[in-house]
């Protein structure tokens, strides 16, 4: 099911990481059905056709572009093959992410360590300013983050993914202030969502129980933060962070 609210997003392009799956697929979606051409990417390029096929089929222009989000410099190569088609991005949504459970800090290996900074800061942070540049250049945009409600209440076995995401809560305050007024740089904090990652949850009935709202997201559920973000209705938001959350402690 994708949820939608009544937003216009004609004429707008937008560009969504991880959008091959989970709640980055939702946005996409959501983002075509409101009336944006819809950029997809992700490592695997078939997986990232696939959607844009499905965009095609809504009447709105797509591209699938395979990249690594570590690597800044496959970032810039989509950036470069993106503006190269369309001319420009208006919406930039820094989705792909990975949350590796680790046994304990002091058996966290440095080799994992590094790849979860580099996926969920390092490589958001080169797109960001690479986008919002452009943006600034042109009739400016929305960038949404996507960090994690794990980055307010750090639990063990996720610190050094909190840390990432507390790196991306501080990155959109900083960029909010620095491409502003063009550019509004917000974050939406999801608490625990039913994806693929949920997977690998050890224990779901535990973590059901600090949940006020007694159950999981559904990945649709995040659209509606999402739409309001990328739209004119959130003009004068900027430096903020959405809690999708069912009341799990938010950002304060
Ligand atoms: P998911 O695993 O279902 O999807 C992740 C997407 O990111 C996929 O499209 C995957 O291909 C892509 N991706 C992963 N690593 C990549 C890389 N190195 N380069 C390019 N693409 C890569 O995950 P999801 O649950 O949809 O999570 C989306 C975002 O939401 C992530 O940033 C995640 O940290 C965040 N989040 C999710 C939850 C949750 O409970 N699901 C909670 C808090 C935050």
């Amino acid at each position: 099911m994708t949820a939608s609210l009544r937003v216009d997003l004609s004429g707008r392009t937008a560009l969504v990481t991880g959008g091959s799956r989970g709640l980055g697929l939702q946005m996409a979606l959501a983002f075509a059905h409101a009336g944006a051409d819809v950029a997809v990417s992700s490592r695997k390029l078939y997986a990232c056709e696939a959607v844009a096929a499905d965009i095609r089929a809504l009447g709105r222009r797509s591209l699938a572009v395979a990249a690594h989000v570590g690597d800044w410099a496959q970032l810039d190569a989509l950036v470069e093959r993106v503006h190269g088609e369309w001319g420009r991005i208006d919406i930039l949504v820094n989705n792909a992410g990975m949350s590796p459970v680790q046994p304990s800090s002091a058996a966290t290996e440095e080799a994992l360590f590094d790849k979860v900074l580099a996926v969920n800061f390092k490589g958001p942070f080169r797109l960001a300013a690479q986008v919002a540049q452009r943006m600034v250049q042109g009739d400016g945009g929305s960038i949404i983050n996507i960090s994690s409600l794990g980055a307010i209440s750090p639990v063990p076995g996720i610190i050094p993914y909190a840390c990432s995401k507390a790196a991306l809560n501080a990155m959109t305050i900083g960029m909010a202030k620095e491409f502003a007024p063009k550019v509004r740089v917000n974050t939406i904090s999801p608490g625990m969502f039913a994806t693929d990652i949920a997977q690998h949850w050890s224990d779901p009935q535990g973590l059901l129980q600090g949940i006020p709202m007694g159950r999981f997201g559904s990945p649709h559920e995040i659209v509606g933060a999402a739409l309001y973000l990328a739209s004119d209705a959130s003009s004068y938001t900027t430096g903020a962070n959405i809690a999708v959350g069912g009341g799990i402690d938010s950002p304060r």
